[in-house]
């Protein structure tokens, strides 16, 4: 992506305060997925603060080499964890990001496409329309599997490659819906649906709202839900990003509820963290404390226990946004864990990303790839039945890597993992 060349300071003052806090020890670079790949230190967290620090003092200009070493930063947050200072590196990558944007000449269409695309459910279904009669032509399986796959432009071709089958419906509606709690009822609990996994992954939706009532919870699922405003922020975008948060949250705050649930963990990073916007509103923060992820809040509650057995080996790969952002790693495994008949394998790496990191997967589609194919081997190795995450974006990259690989294995949400499991019971099978 080519940038005017101009002098400019991208920072704030408390973000160069930010900046100060790394002590250069280098703990997080063999956390980081891109130097573990190309070993430049640049690629590296501490390499990418150095940059930073370089931009924000005017030492360094906005060159395209600069805007590289950044632009191929995942966001990932992997240092983060790593890091005994403390330094908060996506907040850093989002303010930096945000500075550059008016440098930029142009950006990747596939981010003006999807960026335009998730802020309107019309669109979305517009596109999902378009997309299932690609599919059912046999277009797609042409454009993926022939020399025709040349004819995509270069910019779209990831994108088209990792595209997932359509579903027929999204699970959001324009209207409120209520899903009344089965056995003794616990508490209220709202779903937060938003854009890409309501038209991807009805389905994870709809086993969330099972598990939910079957454990006694009355499920809202607000109407008129829209983006959260995480890819915005990923790109830079942040007044965008912050205006959706803001809506989202305006919206969830007008239903009486113990907590939200989100089961996309990177729409559950943007929101929990919705304090870190310099205009949030009371109200709307207030709202921002309810939110948990799924995984979260079902090991938070006495979990009705699944009782038949699955017989499946699994392998657990922990979303960035779940883990380095939200700090939930012990949760997921525990709710696997009473799961009769599963097994967790170990995953060498489960802790780096896979690749997808948001929009990264379709404007960094080499780097991402070659994080995607490391992944890969880790898991063909581990001898799984079955890749268990809790982000859409990272099953729809899982699931390319599958297929790309020819393996043979599912990619499920851990939703529908623990929702197979009860489903083997007939009163939740009736539901
Ligand atoms: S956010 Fe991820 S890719 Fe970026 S520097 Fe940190 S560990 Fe590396
Ligand atoms: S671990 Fe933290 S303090 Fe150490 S080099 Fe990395 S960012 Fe800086």
């Amino acid at each position: 992506m080519s940038v005017q060349k101009e002098k400019q300071t991208v920072f704030d003052s408390k973000s160069k305060d930010l900046l100060q806090e790394c002590i250069h020890c280098g703990f997080c670079l063999p956390a980081c997925p891109t130097y573990t790949l190309n070993g430049n230190e640049a690629d590296s967290p501490r390499g990418r603060l150095y940059l930073m620090d370089a931009l924000s003092h005017g030492r360094l200009d906005t060159s395209e080499s600069l805007v590289r070493h950044l632009d191929l930063c995942l966001v990932c947050r992997a240092c983060e964890t790593a890091c005994p200072s403390g330094v908060e590196f996506g907040s850093l990558m989002e303010v930096v990001k945000e500075g550059l944007l008016p440098t930029r000449e142009k950006r990747h269409p596939a981010l003006t496409f999807l960026e335009t695309s998730v802020t309107s459910h019309e669109r979305l279904s517009g596109l999902m329309k378009v997309g299932r009669l690609y599919q059912k032509t046999g277009l797609h399986w042409l454009t993926t599997h022939t020399f025709l796959r040349h004819l995509v432009p270069a910019a779209m071709r990831s994108g088209n490659e990792s595209l997932p089958t359509i579903p027929k419906k999204r699970f959001g509606k324009d209207k409120t819906q209520l899903f009344s709690a089965r056995n003794e009822k616990r508490g209220t609990v709202a779903l937060f649906t938003g854009c890409v996994m309501d038209h991807l992954f009805p389905h994870v939706h709809e086993a969330t709202v099972r598990i939910l009532t079957w454990n006694g919870f009355d499920v809202i699922v607000p109407g008129k839900q829209s983006c959260c405003g995480a890819l915005h922020a990923h790109s830079g975008d942040i007044a965008t990003a912050d205006r959706l948060s803001n809506e989202q949250l305006q919206l969830f705050g007008e239903f009486e509820t113990d907590s939200i649930i989100v089961n996309s963990a990177g729409c559950g990073a943007q929101l929990k963290e919705y304090d870190r916007f310099a205009s949030a509103d009371d109200e709307a923060l207030e709202t921002a404390t309810k939110v948990r992820d799924l995984t979260e809040f079902l090991a938070s509650i006495e979990l009705r226990p699944p009782e038949a057995n699955l017989e499946m080996q699994i392998v657990y790969d922990d979303p960035c946004h779940l883990l380095h952002a939200q700090g939930i790693s012990t949760e997921p495994r525990e709710i696997i864990s009473r799961i009769p008949g599963v097994t967790l394998l170990s995953l060498p790496e489960s802790d780096q990303c896979c690749g997808s990191a948001g929009s990264y997967s379709l404007t960094e589609s080499k780097m991402s790839k070659a994080i995607l194919d490391r992944k890969m081997e880790h898991i063909s190795a581990a001898g799984a039945d079955a890749i268990i995450t809790a982000n859409p974006g990272c099953q729809i990259q899982l699931a390319w890597g599958v297929r790309g690989n020819g393996l043979n294995f599912e990619v499920l949400h851990i939703a529908e993992l623990l929702d197979k499991s009860y489903r083997l019971n007939p009163d939740y099978a009736a539901l």
